[in-house]
């Protein structure tokens, strides 16, 4: 049987970046990663925008394979471990292996959420994961015209705008009333769907797809209300779920996600979890940023490190053809709106605040400002003390 001092199951960003800070502070210590992935760790938020472009799998690759020879990690590819042995500290693969750990750290992601619709099982629906699912993704569109996406969100939007840049005529259907609900009010939401329009985009809001048409093959979907769009292929966005299966039959807790301490630690005192399979505060984040300093606390922390995690403040930037929004803090309770509009640019910003003090932004058209009022929100600067800075705002 295989020994390591530390075990990571995952190699996603989460599973690296604790591996890097584990060699950073224990220079000898066996460190093997595990993934049922072919290819090295690679950067997973660059598959939207690859699907219009031309690449090689090296090019993606956060590490190149000296990096990890240098390190003196080994990576074991292609294998799922399917059991965690809690009592004897041993994992088992699915070609019966069995590798035994001193630390062992869950950082195995999340997968794409398909909505229950019927037909969802028919040739030419999928969601966008990993670099396998791109390849394919990139062969199937190649005989398609009409593409339709089902999820308006950040990552939908970006492959709505990938899949133009591919000349697709593309549909967009949102179950929300007005696209980023999360991140815009109505007005600026209206004014970024106004914008996709021109670009050619299709919209469908407060629309849910009932049925995806087609024998084997995707044909069309059928939307509530019993409209059908013509389409032949269909790329699901919805949002994501925790890969949880290896922890539902041990005792190491979970909710949502696998849930961890400040320390990223599970409630088994040497089995530690990142990345996309934690929550935290009752929230699952699901960005690579979270799940890069996630890893690289609970890494540390493997190798005998006190370090804390505190839940990053989470702002979204969208860049997509000449479309640039920036979204943070809180713009859905406040007491005021103090506003600059530039309509000649098609600018518009607004700053939400609450007794005074900015609690959140949105700006929509032109990012220059976006570090400035990013610090205004972090710190809650006095409205009266940020206008003193900038008089464009009323
Ligand atoms: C198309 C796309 C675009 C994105 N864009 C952004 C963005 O712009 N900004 C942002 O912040 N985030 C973005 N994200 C989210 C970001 O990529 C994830 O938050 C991040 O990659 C999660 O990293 P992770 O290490 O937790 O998990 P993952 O990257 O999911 O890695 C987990 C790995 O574990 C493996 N695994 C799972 N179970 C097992 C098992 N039992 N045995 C062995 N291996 C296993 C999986 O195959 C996978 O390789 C995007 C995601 C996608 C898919």
């Amino acid at each position: 049987m295989d020994k390591a001092k530390y075990l990571i199951i995952g190699n996603g960003i989460a599973g690296l970046a604790a591996a890097r800070e584990i060699r950073a502070h224990d220079e000898n210590g066996t460190i093997i990663m595990i993934s049922s992935e072919s290819t090295l760790t690679y950067y997973r938020v660059k598959l939207t925008e690859y699907m219009s472009k031309e690449f090689t799998d090296e090019e993606l690759l956060v590490s190149k394979e000296n990096w990890y020879q240098d390190k003196n990690i080994k990576v074991i590819l292609r294998k799922l471990v399917e059991d965690i042995d809690i009592t004897n500290n041993k994992v088992r693969l699915d070609d019966g292996q069995e590798i035994s750990y001193e630390k062992l750290l869950i950082a195995t992601g999340s997968r794409p959420f398909i909505p229950p619709i019927n037909g969802k099982y028919k040739e030419g629906l999928f969601a966008l994961r990993t670099l396998k699912d791109l390849h394919y993704i990139k062969e199937y569109l190649k005989s398609c015209n009409d593409v339709s996406l089902i999820g308006g969100g950040l990552l939908g939007l970006e492959a709505a705008w990938a899949l133009k840049e591919l000349d697709k005529k593309v549909n967009i259907i949102e179950f929300a009333p007005y696209l980023l609900p999360r991140q815009l009010d109505k007005e600026i939401s209206d004014k970024l769907e106004k914008k996709l329009s021109e670009h050619g985009f299709k919209i469908y809001l407060s629309s849910q797809a009932e049925e995806i048409l087609g024998d084997g093959a995707v044909t069309g979907i059928r939307l509530n209300g019993k409209r059908k769009l013509e389409s032949e292929a269909v790329l699901v966005s919805s949002g994501i779920r925790p890969n949880l299966d290896l922890v539902r039959n041990t005792e190491i807790e979970y909710n949502r996600g696998i849930i961890v301490d400040k320390h990223l630690k599970t409630n088994i005192d040497n089995i530690y979890a990142a990345g996309d399979v934690v929550e935290i505060d009752g929230m699952v984040l699901g960005l690579w940023t979270a799940g890069n300093e996630q890893g690289k606390i609970a890494g540390a922390n493997m190798a005998g490190k006190e370090l804390e995690y505190n839940q990053p403040k989470i702002f979204t930037t969208l860049k997509i053809g000449n479309i640039e929004l920036f979204s943070a803090g809180i713009i859905d309770d406040f007491d005021r709106v103090h506003e600059y509009k530039d309509d000649e640019r098609d600018i518009h910003y607004k700053l939400f605040t609450r007794d005074n003090k900015i609690v959140g932004a949105i700006l929509f058209g032109d990012l220059k400002e976006m570090n400035t009022i990013r610090n205004a929100v972090i710190s809650n600067t006095s409205i009266d003390e940020y206008i003193k800075k900038d008089s464009r705002f009323k």
